[in-house]
């Protein structure tokens, strides 16, 4: 695809959507860090559904400590992997306190040092809560970036690192937000509504089509 292309693209996703924000219901870094943490494998409303109950009672490292791993477990149980992440929130909550005065940091390397944290929450916590030029890419974006030959890629670094590449800087900080709404609901797995698609005359998939 060349960047004429992209560029439309990016423009009428953006005039779509001028102000994408996650989904994921969060009112600080903290929050948002521990709702990404949740949300590997598991959709952004099983895990809201958790968390606004989850932080009425406790929404810093500390409070989350006083729970306990049992008491949170309590409140995640119905997100997949729960187990798994009570265990890295407990030991990413003892780390906060004890190395970054309980506050989440705004740096990468710290980011990934965190228990349960990859790359992909980092990047969503270093985009969406401090404003950073980085790219998570999840499955949707992965698939969108392949299927309408976006920015194909073998693997999931690869399409990341051809997207941070190829996408100018005024779109840069939004797109992340744009690529994944367009693949959560439009151009979807099974089934994409090429119908409904704002971006139809641009996309470069072969299979696609208007009636499907
Ligand atoms: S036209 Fe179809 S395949 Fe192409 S981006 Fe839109 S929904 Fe996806």
């Amino acid at each position: 695809m060349n960047k004429d292309k992209r560029i439309k693209i990016l423009s009428l996703l953006r005039d779509e959507n001028p102000t994408p924000e996650t989904e994921l219901v969060y009112g600080s870094t903290f929050e948002l860090l521990i709702a990404v943490m949740l949300s590997a494998q598991a959709t952004d409303v099983s895990v809201n559904k958790a968390t606004t109950k989850l932080y009425k009672i406790a929404n810093s490292p500390e409070a989350i400590l006083n729970l306990g791993g049992k008491g949170l477990k309590n409140y995640i149980k119905t997100i997949g992997l729960f187990n798994t992440k009570a265990a890295n929130i407990i030991k990413t909550c003892e780390l906060l306190i004890k190395e970054h005065d309980s506050v989440v940091p705004d740096t990468r390397p710290e980011l990934e040092a965190l228990p349960g944290v990859g790359r992909k929450t980092a990047n969503v916590v270093l985009n969406t809560a401090f404003g950073q030029p980085t790219m998570a890419v999840d499955t949707h974006i992965f698939r969108l970036s392949n299927r309408i030959r976006f920015a194909p890629g073998k693997t999931v670094r690869q399409v990341e690192d051809k997207l941070i590449k190829v996408i100018p800087d005024e779109f840069i900080l939004d797109a992340h937000h744009w690529l994944i709404l367009h693949g959560r609901y439009i151009c979807t797995a099974r089934n994409p509504k090429c119908g409904a698609c704002v971006i139809y005359d641009l996309c470069e998939f072969k299979q696609k089509k208007r009636d499907l």
